[in-house]
């Protein structure tokens, strides 16, 4: 006699509750156990207004949003990505509007909505608060586990089978600098251009934020502190010969002030003398200037603990099979959302990657019930 499926989700977060989700509309028995209350980690997403995937439809072009997961999601989001989300979601009954800057948010704005309607749509489900210890005892009465603690947390749950983890690191974060921008702190940046990419920066009183740092904090979330940045302040401020020639009697903090914010021409200007005038500039200290500008270096020497969004590292790839989430050594266990070895950039990757798997885990699972 075949088994019937019983299939137990350890975390009720995003990947867990819709990994439920699915399971349930395929008649499947599903019980979710969470230490805390049911997808409480939706609340903040998105400032609140969660934003729960990104405008890219083209998976590949999706894929580069990952600095850890491009390979293994291509094949996943092959089945599942953008469109699939929005038809879920409306399926679900939430609305979705896109931004501007092509992230996606529910027509409400609210988190909170979305995480009611994702719980009313999985009210069929057994939800247990409990925080679990052990997959392996799961087993003992479930004929499926999956894993989808999120961040940081539930990699003692497979060390039993032997499971390699990639040493968690924060990502999606503010980076603190050797230099004190205490002075600077509040002051924002736009469009500088750091590493080749371009964005908006942050000073703070423990150095450096915003969305271009957030994103350089990802890519160099395995690199060793401390490590060095150059940032381009303004890179469409070629020369200053003949912006000085033409203002000749300005003050050069007041041309600069058209181009940088007030404290940050300070910092360009700090410690260099004779720096009233235009007409008084020499070409050296013309280019000292210019240099300063364009290339104002920084020392990171550590994240700024706590600020973190996701986590870099989880879950070893190369034990899960991408077209199953199945751990390949362990049958019946799966894994799925943050807890794994995948993270995105700000923008919606994050959540997008937890229904991705979510519903591919759901699929390998159907085709063992
Ligand atoms: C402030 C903030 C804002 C964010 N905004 C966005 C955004 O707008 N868009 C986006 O795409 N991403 C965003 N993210 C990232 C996104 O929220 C996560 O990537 C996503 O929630 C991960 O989903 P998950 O289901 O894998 O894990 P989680 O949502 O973290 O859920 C894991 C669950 O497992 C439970 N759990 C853990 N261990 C155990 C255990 N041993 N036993 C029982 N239960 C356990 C936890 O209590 C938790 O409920 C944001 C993150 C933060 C912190």
């Amino acid at each position: 006699m075949v088994q019937e499926s019983r299939v137990a989700i350890v975390g009720a977060g995003a990947a867990g509750c819709l990994c439920a989700y699915f399971l349930l509309k395929a008649g499947i028995d599903v019980t979710i156990f969470d230490k805390g209350s049911p997808l409480r980690t939706l609340l903040p997403t998105g400032g609140g207004r969660c934003n729960l995937a990104h405008a890219e439809y083209d998976f590949k072009e999706l894929a580069k949003n990952y600095p850890r997961g491009e390979k293994f999601l291509l094949s996943a989001f092959l089945k599942f990505s953008t469109w699939d989300t929005l038809a879920l979601f409306e399926e679900m009954g939430i609305k979705t509007y896109t931004q501007d800057d092509r992230r996606i948010f529910p027509e409400s704005n609210s988190a909170k909505e979305v995480r009611e309607v994702i719980l009313k749509n999985i009210r069929k489900a057994k939800i247990i608060k409990e925080e679990i210890f052990s997959a392996e005892e799961l087993f003992k009465e479930f004929t499926h586990v999956v894993i989808a603690t999120g961040g940081h947390a539930g990699y003692e749950l497979v060390k039993d089978f032997g499971i390699n983890i990639i040493e968690p690191k924060p990502s999606l974060v503010g980076l603190n600098t050797k230099e004190n921008f205490k002075d600077l702190s509040g002051t924002a940046c736009k469009n500088v251009i750091i590493n080749g990419l371009q964005g908006d920066i942050l000073f703070t009183h423990f150095g450096l934020s915003g969305p271009l740092i957030y994103k350089i904090s990802s890519i160099k979330a395995f690199d060793k502190f401390p490590y060095d940045l150059e940032i381009d302040l303004a890179p469409n401020l070629n020369e200053l010969q003949s912006l000085f020639n033409t203002n000749p009697h300005k003050e050069i903090k007041n041309i600069l002030k058209e181009y940088l914010p007030q404290k940050i021409v300070n910092l360009v200007l700090d410690g260099f003398k004779e720096t009233g005038k235009a007409h008084t500039i020499n070409g050296k200290l013309r280019d000292l200037i210019l240099d300063r500008i364009h290339h104002l270096k920084v020392t990171i020497t550590s994240t700024n603990r706590g600020e973190e969004t996701v986590t870099a590292g989880g879950l070893d790839l190369d034990e899960i099979n991408p077209k199953t989430m199945e751990v390949k050594k362990v049958r019946g266990l799966y894994c799925i959302g943050e807890v794994l070895n995948i993270d995105g950039f700000c923008g919606g990757f994050n959540l997008q990657n937890a229904w991705t798997t979510a519903f591919i885990a759901s699929e390998g699972i159907k085709k063992t019930s």
